[in-house]
């Protein structure tokens, strides 16, 4: 396995230059406040950590920016619904297809049958896949989705931000109406609040780029934590969740990222994005300016940039 400094060459001592390079877009972007709590996000943040297999490290910038996770966690109730539940049964209630849509457009739902979304890392997907987090109670439910993003991370201390939860479960009526949608296709079938509150729960579990870069390394080893020498989820698995990070994980920016920075990326509207280098580091991004898709416009430029001078398009 290789080493960070033999795979990306004098970054440890260059990456506050890289930083510096991205970090003017910040100002043409906006931090998202249609959940009214992430508009306290820093507009002019912008950080990065990486981890490689041998637990070395490097960050800068912002890198100690705490964050909800929001979309990036999708991937990971993903991989928490496959274990529950094996392929078959999860792909009978979302499809494996890019939208071309944003995050959180129903369009698709109704004109294309049969009615279920066309991936797990739209919302509406996503919606999906929280229904398939089984517990034998809604407290048991969100207790297992903790310890697991406990778990992959290995960090303890990962918890739900319990005012970001707040403010999205008031201003939910989007994603509500496509829980319903959803329940009265036969695709949800537990009572919409529950569902949303585990999807919601997951959305707001506070994180920081090393976060992040951990979850990202195991998922470069394909399930594998080089650092703990255990593997925590199937290989499988985790392939299905690039291959939807690849396609759909840079919202409908995917196609365009994997053409510039060509690396299994996701992102969420708190301005995060998670990615890898296959079977080597990890990385954590933050950087709450958005562009115009979603993405973080600062980490989406940072990223394109280390890729191109590394060469560490997978394609
Ligand atoms: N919790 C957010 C929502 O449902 C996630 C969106 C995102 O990060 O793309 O709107």
């Amino acid at each position: 396995m290789p080493k960070m400094e033999e795979r990306l060459p004098h970054l440890v001592e260059q990456l506050d230059g890289w930083i510096e390079k991205s970090k003017s877009l910040c100002q043409h972007g906006k931090v998202a406040s249609y959940i009214p709590e992430l508009a306290k996000g820093n507009q002019a943040a912008l950080g990065i950590h990486l981890i490689d297999g041998y637990g070395n490290e490097a960050m800068a910038g912002d890198a100690s920016t705490v964050f909800t996770l929001q979309s990036i966690s999708k991937v990971f109730s993903l991989l928490l619904a496959l274990m529950d539940h094996g392929e078959q049964l999860v792909f009978d209630k979302v499809g494996m297809e890019p939208t071309g849509d944003s995050f959180n457009s129903m369009l698709k739902l109704e004109l294309v049958q049969p009615g279920i979304p066309f991936n797990p890392l739209i919302n509406a997907g996503a919606i999906a896949i929280s229904s398939l987090i089984t517990g034998a109670s809604q407290q048991h439910k969100l207790d297992r989705v903790l310890d697991f993003f406990r778990l992959i991370s290995g960090n303890e201390q990962l918890n739900y931000n319990e005012a970001v939860y707040q403010s999205e479960l008031q201003t939910a009526d989007l994603n509500r109406s496509m829980a319903y949608f959803l329940k009265d296709k036969g695709v949800i079938e537990q009572s919409v609040d529950d569902v949303l509150d585990v999807y919601f729960h997951h959305c707001s579990i506070d994180a920081t780029c090393k976060d992040l870069a951990r979850m990202g390394l195991l998922l470069a080893y394909n399930g594998y934590d080089p650092i703990r020498g255990k593997q925590l989820v199937p290989k499988r698995y985790v392939q299905i969740a690039k291959s939807f990070m690849v396609t759909c994980g840079m919202y409908n920016a995917s196609g365009q990222f994997a053409i510039q920075a060509g690396i299994p990326a996701k992102s969420g509207v708190s301005g995060g994005i998670l990615t890898l280098i296959p079977g080597a580091v990890g990385i954590g991004v933050i950087g709450p300016a958005l562009n115009s898709k979603g993405n973080s416009i600062a980490g989406v430029d940072l990223l394109e940039k280390l890729s191109q001078h590394y060469d560490l398009s997978i394609f």
